[in-house]
């Protein structure tokens, strides 16, 4: 990922982790959220699509990752509590 790039609200999410929000007219602070795989970036209720997201932090889906798929895999075959 490149520096200085954002995101739009429709854009598809390529990448799970924490991205930082910035509101479009400054009606609100920005502030952290964690977006995930697949999805898309949302609209803002206030701004709609003028908010822009900057990945802060890039973190793997747990289910993706190769150490935990046995754990995993346990827990869902096992009955619920
Ligand atoms: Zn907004």
């Amino acid at each position: 990922m490149r520096e200085g790039e954002y995101f739009k609200p429709g854009d598809k999410v390529v990448r799970s982790g924490i991205y930082n929000v910035t509101h479009g007219g400054g009606h609100m602070p920005d502030h952290p959220v964690t977006c995930m795989f697949g999805k898309h970036f949302p609209k803002c209720d206030d701004c709609d699509d003028a908010a822009r997201f900057t990945l802060i932090s890039y973190a793997k889906d747990v289910d993706s990752e190769p150490c935990f798929k046995l754990a995993i895999g346990k827990q869902a075959s096992s009955p619920a509590p």
